[in-house]
This record gives structure tokens, sequence and C-alpha cells, in this order.
């Protein structure tokens, strides 16, 4: 095993299995993808780091646990299809890939976008699209999706990606009345016009920038 193999497993068994994450599809999928390879090389020491890092442009790469909690809260599964909003460094884009069948992730900022892509590219996920722009209003011309993992926060749920899930879809997302912190929902479509929310946790993100999140 090499030292950032050993390093990556010692994560997922303190940090994400430590703290109570039990989905094995994510517990795996974890272990297997090399978030070095997703971080500034000037910050690849700290990769496995129980924080989130810096990306550039005021943004980061979340924190391990919290991509696991959110991909487990999203009950993703072999074979479904999987949008995210903020790709960031593209890291949890991959983690999905690892477990669903397909993935598409949207990012706003156009150089951390071809960042990210180069990232996904370089570390073989050819299962994952990368498009630039407004992920608030989803990406209807790929819809319907089994999950919508959102990685910044709203000061409401999207409409627009409510409507994009498919039935028995689950939307994660963190929302809240103030920039600073929100509260991690999950809403789920019960019918094609019924969504069920539940509020798992409080989490702090950056905003969501866009026609559907803040301005
Ligand atoms: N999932 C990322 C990863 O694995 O590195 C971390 C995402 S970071 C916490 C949040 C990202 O959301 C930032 O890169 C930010 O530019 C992006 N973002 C904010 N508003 C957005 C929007 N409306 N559409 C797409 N991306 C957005």
């Amino acid at each position: 095993m090499t030292d950032a193999q050993a390093e990556r497993h010692r994560m997922v068994d303190e940090q994400i299995a430590g703290r109570g994450v039990r989905d094995l599809h994510v517990l795996e999928a974890m272990r297997k993808v090399p978030r070095e390879a997703f971080v500034r090389p000037d910050l690849a020491e700290s990769a496995y780091d129980d924080n989130p890092l810096p990306i550039g442009y005021g943004q980061t790469i979340s924190q391990p646990y919290i991509v696991a909690r959110m991909i487990e809260a999203a009950k993703i599964r072999p074979g479904e299809r999987v949008l995210e909003i903020g790709a960031g460094s593209g890291y949890a884009a991959a983690v999905m890939a690892e477990i669903a069948d397909q993935v598409h992730t949207i990012e706003r900022h156009a150089a951390l976008g071809r960042t990210a892509r180069e990232h996904l590219q370089k570390a073989g996920y050819s299962n994952v699209d990368l498009h630039i722009g407004d992920g608030s209003l989803g990406r209807p011309e790929a819809a319907p999706f089994d999950a919508i993992l959102v990685a910044a926060g709203a000061p409401s749920v999207p409409l627009a990606l409510k409507e994009q899930l498919a039935e028995g879809g689950r939307l994660i997302i963190p929302v809240g009345a103030t920039e600073l912190t929100q509260v991690l929902m999950r809403v789920t479509r019960t019918a094609p016009t019924d969504w069920r929310e539940e509020r798992l946790e409080s989490v702090r993100f950056v905003p969501l920038i866009g026609a559907q999140g803040w301005s």
C-alpha cells in the first residue's frame, strides 16, 4: 500500500466511519478516490486532513466527512444518475462517480471548472460531465436525476432543482436565511407533485450564487 492509500484508509476509518457514516458504497468509494489529485500541489500533504482546503477564488474543497455525509444522505446507488451543483475541485463528483452510473456537475467559476475537469480526466473519471454555468437552475436537458447534491448554501430550495428530481429522487441542499450558516435538508420527490422535506443537521457552506440562489 502506498503512503497516500494508507492515509486514505486512515481518513475513512477515523473521520468517516468513526463518525457514524455506515453506507458501504460511500466508504468504499472514499477509499478509492485519490484526494491528493484534487487539491493544489502545495497542499497535497494536507489532502487527508479533517478540514476543508482552499482551491482559489475564495472557494474550498469540502471536509471529507461532509462529502461522505451528504452522499450517504442522498442514498446514491449503482445505476443511478446524479447532478451536483458546485463542482469546486471535482473531488465529490469523483466519489459519486465511483457509485453512480453518470454524474453531471456544474461550476459557476469557469477557471475552477476547467481545473476540476482536468483533475477528473487525469484521474480517469469518464462518467462525469462537467458544465460551467449557474447550477441553481439545474440541468433540465439531462433531467430527471435520482439524486441532486448542492455543495453551496441557498436561501431556499430552488424550485428548478425540485422539478428535476425523478420520482423517489433525493435533493440534498444546505438552506439558510443568511449566507453564513445553513441546515442541511433532504427533499424527496414522493409523487409527481409532492415533495417531503427533512432537516438533517447544521452546516456551513459558501453561498450558492445564482438565479435561484443568492444574488
Ligand atoms: N464539491 C466541491 C468539491 O468536491 O471540491 C466543493 C464545492 S465548494 C464548497 C462550492 C462550490 O460551489 C464553489 O466552487 C462555488 O464556485 C460553487 N458555486 C456557487 N454557486 C454556484 C452556482 N450557482 N452554480 C454552480 N456552482 C456554484
